[in-house]
């Protein structure tokens, strides 16, 4: 009832009656176009959610709780305008997934819609999040998520665990009172750690950061792996800007023990722990065999710091001998800093995908952001949705998943053909291209099976 409520809530918001429209990408090369959408492709970064019954919630997804501040409309960030209801691409999305069969919506079609997409799923059980998948062409995601869950199984879904909450051991008052946003998300941080302890069978933080590095932090990444991660995620640009510096030992070992047990450390000393913990976990990771995904680019929230999500902050960490044996992903490809993130493909450990970005920007654009990153390393980039929870039973991660797919497909058509018209590459490159990005690429680098 509450999810009807919702959608109905959802419709309302709907001001405008609008008509079925295929959108055309008259230029790219239809024989490539044709190629590339039968590729089964690999999502490289997405926030699927478990199989659950009627009434259920999935409670395992996020680590920081995102959106859940800012009641007030002045404290509430703005939706996207392909996010809003007012996108005409939602009728094919509906289309596509439930079979919906009007060219409009009002309130009875949205009951309707509602009542197919719950007809799937409890006809589908635990098999339906892979439906989802099958229904949008999509081979294997990966699921960055806190935990997993019912119906998010190998080989379809691929762990995509969290990190942030290991380098945030101390006193986050100071960081919390910051801005609005921060509050909610230290909390959860905060939460997660004392989830992790447990998980390692570790009653309270011990009393020196190298036993904290030993009994906590690197458990708690070893046990991520034996559970199944393939990777660790960094939320860590929702926090703090990413310019990790590289700080003596010594020098944070002092800040750990003086203030593990209480207190408020002074924010520079605070910062050089967490850039410590920083490059030990992404070491750690690199040991094991996780690979190290970060936040990169614009991101959700009223006071969320764009400036602070540029990855060529990062890139003393790619530049560390010490981390040269870790693989990083920038994760939605550093927008609005793309070519930042092509400078940094250079870089033999360094990969960028491009999820989220579909959603923000247009087929065009993003083929261009895509082309000037394919000119200089087609095998380190990677297609990814960022499909995630919105709350709405009618725009949900199924609907993002299903919008994210078709318009990076188009744009990569677009990339691809501009360099074929170009010279730069033959037809039969291109589609060798687009099933690197679209599937070879990560099977690679997850060492995946590829089915
Ligand atoms: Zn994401």
């Amino acid at each position: 009832m509450k999810k009807t409520i919702m959608a109905l809530s959802f419709y309302f918001l709907i001001s405008i009656v609008f008509p079925y429209q295929v959108i055309a990408q008259a230029t790219a090369d239809p024989v490539l176009a044709a190629e590339i959408y039968k590729i089964k492709v690999i999502d490289n970064h997405a926030h699927p959610l478990v199989a659950v019954n009627e009434n259920e919630k999935d409670t395992g997804w996020d680590e920081l709780c995102l959106g859940s501040t800012g009641e007030s409309e002045s404290e509430k960030a703005l939706i996207p305008y392909r996010l809003s209801p007012a996108s005409p691409e939602l009728i094919n999305i509906w289309r596509a997934l439930w079979g919906y069969a009007h060219n409009t919506i009002n309130k009875e079609q949205a009951i309707e819609l509602i009542e197919a997409k719950k007809h799937v799923m409890r006809e589908q059980g635990d098999n339906y999040p892979a439906w989802v998948l099958d229904k949008i062409g999509v081979d294997t995601m990966l699921a960055n998520r806190r935990t997993m869950g019912r119906g998010l199984t190998a080989p379809r879904f691929q762990w995509v665990s969290y990190a942030d909450m290991l380098m945030f051991p101390l006193d986050n008052e100071r960081a919390q009172k910051e801005n609005p946003d921060h509050n909610g998300y230290y909390t959860s941080i905060e939460r997660v750690l004392k989830q992790s302890l447990k998980d390692v069978h570790v009653a309270r933080l011990p009393l020196t950061l190298d036993k904290y590095l030993t009994k906590v932090v690197t458990p708690v990444l070893e046990k991520h792996k034996c559970d199944g991660a393939i990777a660790v995620k960094f939320l860590t640009a929702y926090l703090r800007p990413l310019d990790f510096t590289n700080p003596p030992v010594e020098k944070v070992r002092k800040v750990y023990a003086r203030y593990v047990n209480g207190g408020k450390p002074p924010a520079d000393e605070y910062k050089a722990l967490q850039d410590y913990l920083f490059r030990y976990i992404a070491r750690e990771a690199g040991r094991i065999g996780l690979v190290v995904h970060i936040h990169t680019g614009f991101g959700i929230g009223r006071y969320f710091n764009v400036d602070g999500a540029n990855p060529l902050l990062l890139e003393q960490v790619f530049n560390d001998p010490t981390l040269r044996d870790t693989t990083f992903v920038i994760i939605h490809g550093g927008w609005p800093f793309a070519k930042q993130t092509a400078a940094m493909l250079l870089k033999p450990n360094v990969y960028a995908d491009f999820s989220a970005i579909a959603f923000l920007i247009y087929p065009r654009e993003l083929s261009e952001v895509i082309r000037s990153w394919l000119e200089i390393q087609p095998q380190k980039v990677m297609f990814g949705t960022d499909a995630f929870e919105v709350g709405y039973m009618l725009l949900n991660w199924e609907e993002f998943a299903w919008l994210r797919t078709d318009s990076s497909r188009q744009a990569l058509a677009l990339a691809l053909t501009g360099m074929m018209n170009d010279g730069e590459i033959t037809r039969q490159q291109a589609v060798g291209i687009a099933r690197k990005v679209l599937r070879e690429n990560a099977i690679k680098l997850y060492k995946l099976n590829g089915s």
